[in-house]
């Protein structure tokens, strides 16, 4: 059992508001993905499948062993695997998770399974590459797909989609536009030769906040479920669902001259409070933020990060803070402290939720 001071609560009523957030922008039949991913960006995809099982209609998460934790936590929502290998798909089947095929290996071996099995309109998902280069068949390959796919009702397409590349950002808008006219041409001629339609999705969380006429029969919301809309304005109108708080482990009064942490990187110049921490890097804490660039809030005032993040503890500067061992640690618990945290760590907010490590533990609340 994880009894670590150092916790993630994920705000259940959060999740909700930013799910409604996104329902409110969506035509009433447009069916809603929930993303799971990488342990629902760094909280507990188990614990959030289980909270919006009622409340959504797919999940997705990337590999195979994500959906299984889903599956075995007794999720019944249909999972898509979005990025699933071929020494998994007899595990995908078993646990009745729903593979992306991305190109004719993948294709081929999941038909072979399939007709081995045999399995009857097992339920698969094609994606298309419409400029992210990354995964998805490219438009040629079209004849071949829908050739093998007559030939057998083993398996049954239930969604075409692709990806956006740069759904966020406005100056990529023709790019964008240009994906999306390509998916709707290509899917037009897997409608016209398949003989039935399957659901249609290309839009992650700044796709249905920038392009929402191309939300077609279903979107995949990620970052948003978590309170980031990619843009100041719809962030603002989220709420924060990752909020990490600690205690305070000791505190000690340094002098002048003497120094805090590891190669002495802090130097104090005066008399000098600091209160220990225990979360560090390993907790997915950047060491970007040691050196006063980070902080945390004890008591509600800021305590700067001083000296080098360690693998498993943060100094801070308490001198001008009334705290004492034992007292709570805020690390982060809003969207503004989390995009601090990401830029000073040079990076996105996506990698700084993401980073959150399996070691500390996690609840969800209402
Ligand atoms: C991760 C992912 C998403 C979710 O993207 P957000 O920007 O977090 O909403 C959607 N689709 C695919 C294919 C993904 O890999």
């Amino acid at each position: 059992m994880n009894n670590h001071v150092t916790v993630l609560e994920i705000d259940g009523n959060a999740l909700e508001h930013n799910l409604t957030y996104f329902k409110q922008k969506l035509n009433p039949k447009t069916k809603v993905l929930a993303v799971v991913k990488a342990f629902g960006y760094g909280s507990d995809g188990v614990q959030i499948a289980k909270f919006l099982e009622d409340k959504v209609d797919y999940y997705a998460v990337a590999y195979t062993h994500e959906g299984i934790a889903l599956r075995e936590a007794a999720v019944k929502t249909p999972i898509l695997v979005l990025h699933p290998q071929i020494q998994n798909l007899q595990a995908i089947v078993k646990y009745r998770l729903e593979p992306n095929l991305y190109n004719f290996k993948i294709f081929d071996a999941f038909l072979k399974l399939a007709d081995e099995a045999p399995l009857m309109n097992y339920p698969i998902h094609i994606k298309f590459n419409t400029g992210l280069n990354r995964l998805g068949f490219w438009h040629t390959d079209l004849p071949k797909i829908l050739s093998e796919l007559k030939q057998t009702n083993h398996i049954k397409v239930q969604s075409l989609f692709s990806h956006l590349a740069a759904s966020e950002d406005l100056e990529e808008k023709d790019f964008t536009t240009n994906q999306i006219n390509n998916f709707a041409h290509i899917v037009k001629q897997f409608y016209k030769h398949l003989g039935y339609e399957p659901m249609l999705h290309i839009l992650n969380t700044s796709g249905v906040v920038n392009y929402p006429k191309a939300q077609f029969d279903m979107v995949r919301i990620g970052i948003g479920l978590y309170g980031f809309g990619n843009d100041t304005k719809e962030t603002s109108a989220l709420k924060n669902t990752h909020n990490l708080t600690s205690i305070i482990s000791q505190i000690h009064l340094i002098k002048p001259g003497e120094t805090v942490g590891y190669n002495r990187a802090f130097v104090a110049k005066e008399p000098t409070k600091s209160a220990t921490i225990p979360v560090g890097h390993a907790d997915g804490l950047s060491r970007k933020l040691g050196d006063k660039k980070g902080y945390v809030l004890i008591n509600n005032q800021k305590a700067p990060i001083i000296g080098n993040v360690c693998m498993d503890m943060i100094m801070v500067n308490v001198t001008k803070i009334d705290c004492k061992e034992g007292d709570e640690v805020i690390i982060f618990n809003n969207q503004e402290m989390l995009q601090h945290i990401a830029n000073i760590s040079e990076t996105i907010v996506y990698e700084t939720l993401t980073a959150i490590s399996q070691r500390v533990k996690k609840t969800l609340k209402l």
